[in-house]
């Protein structure tokens, strides 16, 4: 299909029809286009930027990503379809594996998502041999070289149950999600509330900045950084959005 340049929701409509091509490809469940869709509707009410407490979240989740023993980006079907080329970006330069893990369960669309992400280049963990007690969904089963040894793990799109559990597992969470007010955004220790799609790329910039960072100069971005006031401040966004944009039919 083709999107005019000029469509004033063009990036909006792309992101569409990448999520939509995936889909096709078997790399994405409609649940994932649903899922898609409340994110979209979020991403809308807050201007459809990074705002500086996203960027604020980006920042110390990356730095939480560099001084981990045993990093991991955690990749599902909507993260693979919208950003898989970038988030092996983001893994090469914090030296990190990207393990796949879908919620629902499909060992021919993991292969295919696993699949993807080995086109970029970067070590993908897809071993179904280990499992994360007290979780009912299929996301429980994950590689022992992976998720199951990890210190922090970072989960975007992610629903609540799961983040719940990692975070019993004693793993530090770092999630990207719009809706501030979802499970999983109130129980992560660093919620990126930004669209995925501008998260990644933003943490590239920083990783790249950081990476070379001492440790001490890393841990003073994550203890000063509060989760709790970053969600505060990203809910008090779209009301003030909301307000302004009532203002502009007075
Ligand atoms: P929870 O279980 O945490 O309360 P949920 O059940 O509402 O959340 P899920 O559908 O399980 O959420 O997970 C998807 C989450 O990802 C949603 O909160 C949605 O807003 C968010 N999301 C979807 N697409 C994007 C995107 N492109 N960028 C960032 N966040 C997104
Ligand atoms: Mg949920």
């Amino acid at each position: 299909m083709e999107i005019p340049r000029s469509h004033p929701r063009y990036h909006s409509l792309m992101t569409r029809e990448k999520l939509a091509e995936a889909f096709r490809k078997g790399l994405v469940v409609p649940e994932g286009l649903i899922a898609h869709g409340r994110g979209e509707c979020f991403d809308y009410i807050l201007g459809e930027m990074s705002r500086d407490f996203a960027l604020e979240a980006e920042r110390a989740g990356v730095a939480m990503l560099l001084l981990a023993d045993h990093p991991v980006l955690s990749v599902n079907g909507n993260t693979a379809g919208l950003v898989a080329e970038e988030i092996c970006e983001l893994a090469r330069i914090i030296d990190a594996p990207v393990e796949v893990n879908i919620f629902h369960w499909s060992d021919e669309r993991k292969r295919k998502i696993a699949e993807e992400l080995e086109k970029h280049g970067v070590e993908v963990y897809s071993r179904n041999d280990a499992v994360l007690e007290g979780l009912e969904s299929a996301r429980r089963i994950v590689d022992s070289r992976g998720i199951y040894r990890a210190d922090v793990v970072l989960v975007p799109l992610e629903d609540g149950d799961r983040c719940e559990i990692l975070k019993r597992h004693g793993k530090k969470v770092v999630t990207i999600d719009l809706n501030p007010l979802s499970r999983t955004a109130l129980m992560a220790d660093v919620t990126i509330v930004d669209n995925i799609t501008r998260a990644i790329p933003n943490m590239i910039e920083f990783a790249r900045e950081m990476k070379d960072w001492d440790r001490e100069r890393l841990e003073r971005v994550v203890e000063s950084y509060d989760n709790r006031s970053v969600l505060r401040r990203a809910i008090l966004a779209i009301r003030d959005y909301l307000t302004e944009r009532a203002g502009e039919l007075e």
